[in-house]
């Protein structure tokens, strides 16, 4: 079975680029798509991905915020893994993503399916 996605962001051009990378990647496929992040959580609910492709920067609740959000709902659950991306280095947003619960962080110019794989492969080990 692939692994399914939801994509969170709140820019359109970049939903675009990372959905290709998804559809490019083995064994990966995308199941929703969300702009802010109110509505992530509220897809995340419905649509139980076993991966979310979360953005930072969004506007309403953070990227963090809702990646929080996310993992609580899903705590008696169908578990999740949140990978958050960003415009920003991952210095900037790599401890306060690991705070949250996210299983890992990835620069928005660094997101390839190698580095789809690598992470979600490195998330389903850890858990
Ligand atoms: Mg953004």
């Amino acid at each position: 079975m692939p692994v399914r996605v939801l994509i969170v962001d709140d820019q359109e051009p970049f939903r675009a680029v990372a959905r290709t990378v998804v559809e490019l990647t083995d064994g990966f496929e995308v199941v929703g798509e969300s702009e802010n992040g109110e509505d992530s959580v509220s897809s995340a609910h419905e649509l139980s991905p076993d991966l979310v492709l979360m953005d930072v920067n969004l506007p309403g609740i953070s990227g963090l915020e809702a990646t929080r959000r996310i993992l609580a709902d899903h705590v008696n659950g169908k578990s999740v893994v949140v990978l958050v991306l960003s415009t920003y280095e991952a210095a900037e947003y790599g401890p306060q993503a690991e705070e949250v619960g996210a299983a890992g962080f990835i620069p928005k110019s660094e997101f390839s399916p190698e580095r789809l794989v690598e992470a979600w492969s490195a998330a389903s080990v850890g858990s």
